[in-house]
């Protein structure tokens, strides 16, 4: 079996569940300085890699990890019938906004120009205008996307907010939250059926971990 974990943010908030989990062995996942993507578990049967979080969804939905652990946030940008989300952990609690520029305009901007969005979530962001009757045109970047309405390339940005801090430094207002954000376990369904005994015995040994934390 594999578990994938996410770099970063995530995995710095997710240690001391991961310990309470007595999974880790050595080397160990959350050594960030470590090259390596692949790490050995306590369990014989189950090995750990390490994934930048927007793809952990998408190791699982094919198969490439069994269990994985990942934000609310990629889940409904995938939105993959292949996995189940059984456990939410509680850790990375933020969530995704809309925020404008208080002087929000266009380079060039025509008078039936549309709303223009730069996000790294297209489908969250898209979906979130439709259903108020807005066809956005989105800007699809990595990163930096706090910079596209003072530079004039969108109107507004979607994005995760924690602090409000990162908006704040840009000059950016938030707007509209649309939706709460916190990382869940995630399975794969094939896994499920084919292993159901390990896959809740993982499930179980998270939960614990989890419990074991709130005392
Ligand atoms: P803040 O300045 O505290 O509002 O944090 C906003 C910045 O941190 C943005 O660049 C977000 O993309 C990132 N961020 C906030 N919360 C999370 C989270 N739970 N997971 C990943 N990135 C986050």
């Amino acid at each position: 079996m594999i578990l994938a974990l996410p770099k970063g943010r995530i995995l710095k908030a997710l240690t001391p569940v991961l310990e309470a989990t007595g999974l880790l062995s050595q080397p160990s996942p959350i050594d960030e300085k470590t090259r390596a993507l692949r790490f050995p578990s306590t369990e014989s049967q189950l090995d750990i890699v390490r994934v930048r979080s927007f793809d952990v969804a998408t190791f699982v939905a094919f198969g490439g990890a069994d269990i994985g652990i990942c934000g609310s946030d990629v889940l409904t940008e995938f939105d993959y019938p292949e996995i189940y989300a059984p456990l939410d952990l509680e850790i990375g609690q933020c969530r995704i906004s809309v925020a404008r520029h208080p002087r929000a305009g266009l380079r060039d901007e025509a008078p039936s120009s549309k709303i223009r969005i730069a996000t790294k979530y297209p489908v969250t962001a898209r979906a979130h205008f439709a259903s108020r009757g807005i066809n956005a045109e989105i800007v699809h970047l990595h990163g930096a996307m706090e910079l596209a309405p003072s530079l004039k390339m969108a109107h507004a940005i979607v994005d995760l907010v924690d602090t409000g801090t990162t908006l704040k430094a840009n000059g950016l207002e938030e707007t509209d939250v649309i939706a709460h954000v916190s990382s869940r376990l995630i399975v794969n369904r094939i896994a499920m059926k084919t292993r159901p005994q390990a896959v809740s015995d993982l499930i179980d040994r998270f939960r614990k971990g989890l419990r074991s934390q709130k005392k």
